[in-house]
């Protein structure tokens, strides 16, 4: 009954690259019932075995800019000097369909979902256990030249400050558990009402409805 008519959530995930995001998400889908995964666009080259449509939306920097000035944009930031942006028209279908939005987005991502969609947004920092083991990871990942990582591991040291500003944090040691506790937090995620929901279920609680 509280749950009718009632809008989609949102649930921010960060983490440094090479936290183990797509992993988590991947082992956890079965359990966190149905979802719909924002695809974001970027100006980042594709790494090996990356598809246009299932990991990004590929773009050049005039294309990107050009979606900028059309606002099309939920949210963009520079992240390692390139563009990555999560495109506003799905994510508002799927929230229109009632269904849990994921974000897979940086730090200052999160801050502009924050001030956009605060009331129906629920986030979690992901990370390896140390600054050393997201460094193994990134080397055994193999995906990315050496330069890339340095760059990485040092927008790390500084992503990991903003850790606070999120409601969980997952520590990434085994892909078991860390999936476990996403399923947790997936879970708590579609439980937050917005205002909105709120004052409808309190009319109807008071039959008013
Ligand atoms: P992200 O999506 O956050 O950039 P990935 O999911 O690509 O990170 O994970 C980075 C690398 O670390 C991958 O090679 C992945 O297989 C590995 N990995 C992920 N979680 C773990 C874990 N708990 N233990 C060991 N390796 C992991
Ligand atoms: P990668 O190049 O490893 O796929 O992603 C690099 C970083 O960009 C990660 O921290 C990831 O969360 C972030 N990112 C991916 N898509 C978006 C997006 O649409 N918006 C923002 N702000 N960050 C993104």
């Amino acid at each position: 009954m509280a749950n009718e008519g009632k809008r989609g959530a949102i649930l921010v995930l960060s983490g440094p690259s090479g936290a183990g995001k797509s992993t988590i998400i991947h082992a956890a889908s079965r359990e966190i019932g149905e979802y719909y995964f924002s695809i974001s666009t970027t100006t980042r080259p594709p790494r090996e075995g990356e598809v246009h449509g299932r990991e990004y939306f590929f773009v050049s920097k005039e294309e990107f800019e050009e979606d900028i000035k059309a606002g099309n944009f939920l949210e963009y930031a520079k992240v390692h000097g390139n563009y990555y942006g999560t495109s506003l028209k799905p994510v508002r279908e799927a929230l229109k369909e009632g269904k849990l939005v994921i974000f897979d987005i940086d730090v200052q991502g999160h801050r502009l979902v924050r001030a956009k969609m605060n009331d129906i947004t629920t986030s979690a920092f992901i990370t390896p256990p140390t600054l050393h083991e997201l460094e193994k990871r990134l080397r055994e990942r193999s995906t990315d030249a050496e330069e890339v990582i340095a760059r990485r591991i040092e927008n790390a040291k500084e992503e990991i400050r903003a850790v606070g500003e999120y409601d969980f944090t997952i520590i990434n040691d085994t892909i078991e558990e860390a999936a476990e506790e996403f399923v947790i937090v997936a879970k708590a995620a579609r439980l937050k009402q917005s205002e909105e929901d709120e004052a409808r279920f309190i009319a109807c609680w008071l039959g008013e409805g």
